[in-house]
């Protein structure tokens, strides 16, 4: 099948969280299972510096009139096969500061309707044949930055010289939480015909929403976890598209993300200081090793015995870091140290560094974006935080799981589907990977925060839940394999 994958991040071109991830390693699977995936990125300047051997390809019509160039290449990652990369050459679009969404001011581009509309449109030109040498099957678009492609291939369809166009479009929802919505206005830019701004379309509230235009006009649907896809059907965790997708429940498939073995892997990391591998208690010096390392560098007391807590992610409200926060003091009473990474919002960054100046010992807080140091958490942690109030799937517990650092989690969205809990029962039976808290508040947090200390006290357990936890299968193969089943159902 040929499959173009649209999206706004690429790891390791271009990150700001999971999705970058995903777009990385998806295409990737898909070709290891003997598919021909590409990939259309927005010509953001860490994009066009990473693709290689960029050539332009054809040149097409913003639906507001400007001209613009799209270019292939191809990213070549270490030891990888080489994706083959089509990206929308548009300086003036895209080659700015800041992130791919927010100026340096963290405030959203004015015109990021027309930016991320671009890149939809630009992906259904190429459905329509922009590229006379490569034509995808299937059009499967990313979190609503891409949530455009599906829109235009539907009209498309629907009449004019394209009315034959025979194109899978399918689109998956990262995070529901991020709509991509607009001020009415702005759909003269879009270039979608005039029925399409209606409640039965991309219209949300008198607004235009870009992720309703994928769930609504996308063939099939697909998220991140199976618990993430019951969830957001529910008022509660519908961010106002709960109806919507339930009318579209049969067409919505939840697929659990997956981890790159290449990228995150305790026996190879280059970032580790002594890499470490089987789980059943042999051959884990190198863990010991990397906790010693990362106290010493991030100043802690250099204490084998205190259970190091990680955190590593954005700082905003969706993680709960106001629990991390709350629970800072009951962490340090019961003897633990903890390690944070990340950035965003400003008061939680300010909160959490004022914390860590008044006991620099056993807090370490960094700042800032650094994958390097991420790797270096997750191999040196003993536990990974993750109490999010919600979490489509969550990849900072995957990778606790994977470096033997116990993901201690709500249960809710990805988290349930990929963490067990240590009652007795399902240490017995071998199942157990960590620890799973309910109620979004304190006590349930600090009764987990309790339940990791006391098993910590008790190593042989503490061993056998991190040799499960190393080896709970996380790969690709599986996901792409339910991809390609619903590339086949969004052609039918
Ligand atoms: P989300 O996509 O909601 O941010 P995920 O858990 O799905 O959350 O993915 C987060 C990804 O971003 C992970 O790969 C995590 O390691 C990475 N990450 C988050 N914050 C940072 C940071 N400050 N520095 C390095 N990596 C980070």
């Amino acid at each position: 099948m040929r499959i173009l994958q649209v999206s706004a991040e690429l790891f390791p071109l271009l990150k700001t969280g999971g999705l970058a991830d995903i777009a990385g390693a998806l295409p990737l699977a898909l070709m290891a299972e003997g598919q021909d995936a590409r990939v259309l990125l927005p010509g953001f300047p860490a994009i066009v510096a990473g693709v290689r051997d960029l050539a332009p390809v054809a040149d097409f019509n913003a639906p507001w009139g400007e001209r613009f160039g799209l270019r292939a290449g191809h990213i070549a990652i270490d030891g990888a096969p080489a994706i083959r990369a089509y990206v929308i050459d548009a300086p003036a679009l895209y080659d700015r500061p800041g992130n791919p969404y927010e100026d340096t001011a963290r405030q959203p581009y004015a015109d990021n309707h027309r930016r991320f509309a671009l890149l939809g449109w630009a992906a259904a030109q190429l459905a329509k044949g922009l590229d006379p040498a490569w034509q995808p099957e299937v059009v499967h678009a990313h979190d609503w930055h891409a949530a455009l492609a599906p829109a235009y291939i539907a009209f498309a369809r629907q009449a004019g010289p394209n009315r034959d166009l025979r194109v899978g479009t399918v689109f998956t929802v990262h995070n529901l939480a991020y709509q991509g919505i607009f001020a009415p206005w702005h759909f003269t830019d879009l270039g979608l015909p005039g029925p399409a701004f209606h409640m039965n379309g991309l219209e949300y509230h008198g607004q235009v929403s870009f992720m309703k235009a994928g769930l609504y006009f996308a063939d099939r649907l697909t998220t991140v976890s199976p618990t993430y896809a019951l969830e957001i059907q529910t008022p509660e965790q519908g961010c106002g598209l709960d109806g919507l997708l339930r009318q579209r429940s049969g067409a919505l498939t939840g697929i659990l993300n997956a981890v790159d073995d290449k990228v995150w892997n305790p026996a190879s990391d280059a970032a580790l200081v002594q890499g470490y591998h089987t789980p059943e208690g042999r051959h884990m010096a190198g863990k010991a090793r990397c906790k010693a390392v990362l106290q010493h560098q991030l100043g802690l007391a250099e204490r084998p015995d205190a259970p190091l807590f990680i955190l590593v992610s954005r700082l905003t409200e969706q993680k709960g870091l106001h629990l991390v926060l709350g629970g800072i003091d009951a962490l340090l009473a019961q003897g633990g140290q903890l390690a944070l990474l990340g950035s965003g919002e400003a008061w939680l960054e300010e909160a959490f560094r004022q914390r860590a100046a008044a006991a620099p010992e056993s807090v370490s807080v960094t700042i800032g974006y650094n994958e390097t140091l991420a790797h270096q958490l997750f191999g040196g942690g003993d536990v990974t935080l993750v109490p999010s109030l919600f979490e489509p799937c969550g990849l900072t517990q995957m990778y606790g799981l994977k470096y033997g650092s116990l993901p201690l989690v709500r249960r809710v969205g990805g988290l349930a589907d990929t963490v067990v809990d240590s009652t007795l029962e399902d240490m017995a039976s071998g199942e157990a990977t960590g620890f799973v808290f309910d109620r979004f508040d304190a006590a349930d947090y600090e009764r987990a925060l309790r339940r990791a200390f006391a098993l910590y006290q008790r190593a042989p357990d503490w061993r056998r839940v991190r040799g499960h936890a190393m080896r709970r299968p996380a790969d690709w193969a599986t996901a792409a394999a339910q991809y390609i089943d619903v590339y086949r159902q969004s052609m039918e």
